[in-house]
């Protein structure tokens, strides 16, 4: 027994897949106490879209640091913060169009962003239900983990998790059924049982349920939904968010317009907690302190993500890099799909939030396994957990993503083979 396994809680979970320890890292790459060195294909789960220890954004921390600026100040006003606002409203909501959100520094953590969501939602309509989505996942403190769906996470709770209602999101029974209207005819009939809900909250492209993606379409027709039944809107975008899609926010381009937005995970670019509500103006009835929290607004966190909202986000060329990336990656899982199981393994997701969903998850934990043992981190996501998941860092280089996208097909092959001499035997 390692001292992990004697002193750590039986709670950890990654670290089992990766039975290492790591030392240092660097950009798309760790490297283990003994010397060996891995991509990283995992990234925080979506925490490190900008690589570890980027050069730019760790400069800053250091002069900070080295400056004596805050590391801790509660909710006050600091210089740090001042910028951070600054900068995030002119690189970001005001060339996109979006005036006229509040931000909210909520404790440092994602599933923080949304119990202050979801608290605000049922605080301003004065009503208690939300809506959530099939496969979606929101955290896992009480509120958040109402929402989400994962029975793991959900069977952890020991009480109720209630006033939720549950609806089936974008193709959950496939590309026939209209699920908006489903769900519309839920709410227009005061006998269905499911009372007026104060929001629907939602994740663009879903993450932990397995790189389900919605159609702009169904996104347009969800807000409409919304207006016309008088919920919230809220969009969870903290994996999705912060550039994984090819564009800063998971929804852009999409012509909506969410009454609350959450994002953490890549928010900071430093793998620094920090999570961030937008909301919009009118919604802001918070009293002082309503939704508190020791560590609201990480000093350190405020430095570095101006830093990376300043490198890469003065212009639209990280996210156009990010696009095409994305196109590289696609291309070699197909090609994956294509020698492995052109019947059986299918792409998943969008932009550099993509992946393969195997038959099952027996295949998709092999093949993690298999490219682990070859230098490379990657995990899997979705309900059975079938889907082998590619989430690199967002600044990989191509050569990166060849070497990487290799190892996954050597890994997949090997896989097939396994299962195929077990169904054998
Ligand atoms: C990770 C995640 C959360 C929860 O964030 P934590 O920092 O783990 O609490 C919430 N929503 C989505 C979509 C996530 O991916």
């Amino acid at each position: 027994m390692n001292l992990f396994e004697k002193h750590e809680s039986a709670v950890r979970s990654y670290c089992r897949s990766f039975p290492v320890v790591f030392q240092k890292a660097r950009g798309v790459e760790l490297t283990t106490t003994d010397g060996k060195t891995y991509l990283d294909f995992l990234a925080g789960a979506g925490t490190l879209n900008y690589g570890h220890n980027h050069p730019v954004l760790k400069q800053a921390l250091l002069d900070y640091i080295e400056q004596d600026g805050l590391t801790h100040g509660l909710d006050m006003h600091t210089a740090a913060k001042a910028r951070f606002i600054e900068t995030f409203q002119r690189l970001i909501l005001t060339p996109r169009q979006m005036p006229g959100y509040r931000m909210q520094f909520t404790g440092p953590t994602g599933t923080n962003a949304v119990e202050a969501a979801l608290k605000l939602a049922r605080k301003v309509t004065g009503r208690s239900g939300i809506l959530s989505f099939t496969n979606g996942f929101h955290g896992c403190t009480l509120g958040a983990l109402s929402a989400t769906g994962n029975q793991h996470h959900r069977g952890a709770a020991g009480t109720g998790l209630g006033d939720v209602s549950r609806m089936p999101y974008a193709n959950y029974f496939g590309q026939q059924v209209d699920t908006i209207a489903m769900i519309d005819k839920l709410l227009d009939d005061p006998s269905s049982g499911v009372d007026k809900p104060a929001a629907a909250i939602v994740e663009v492209v879903q993450g932990e349920g397995g790189l389900n993606v919605a159609s702009a379409e169904w996104i347009r027709q969800l807000e409409r939904l919304c207006r016309k039944h008088d919920m919230l809107l809220i969009v969870d975008d903290i994996q999705a968010g912060c550039g994984r899609t090819g564009h800063f926010f998971s929804f852009e381009q999409m012509g909506i317009r969410p009454d609350m937005i959450t994002l953490s995970k890549s928010l900071s670019g430093y793998g620094l907690p920090f999570a961030l509500l937008l909301l919009r103006e009118n919604l802001d009835q918070w009293a002082p302190g309503e939704h508190n929290g020791t560590f609201r607004g990480n000093n350190h966190a405020f430095i570095t993500a101006t830093a990376a909202l300043e490198h890469f986000w003065q212009d639209d060329q990280f996210a156009a890099s990010v696009r095409s990336k994305g196109q590289r990656i696609a291309e070699h899982l197909q090609r994956i799909i294509r020698r492995h199981g052109p019947d059986s393994l299918k792409l998943k997701g969008r932009g550099m939030m993509l992946g393969i969903a195997c038959p099952d998850g027996e295949l998709a934990a092999a093949v993690c396994r298999h490219a682990f043992a070859n230098g490379l981190v990657i995990e899997t996501s979705g309900a059975h957990s079938e889907v082998v998941k590619c989430l690199c860092p967002l600044i990989i280089r191509e050569e990166q993503i060849d070497r990487a996208l290799h190892i996954l097909d050597a890994a997949f092959a090997a896989a097939c083979a396994e299962q195929a001499t077990r169904q054998v035997s």
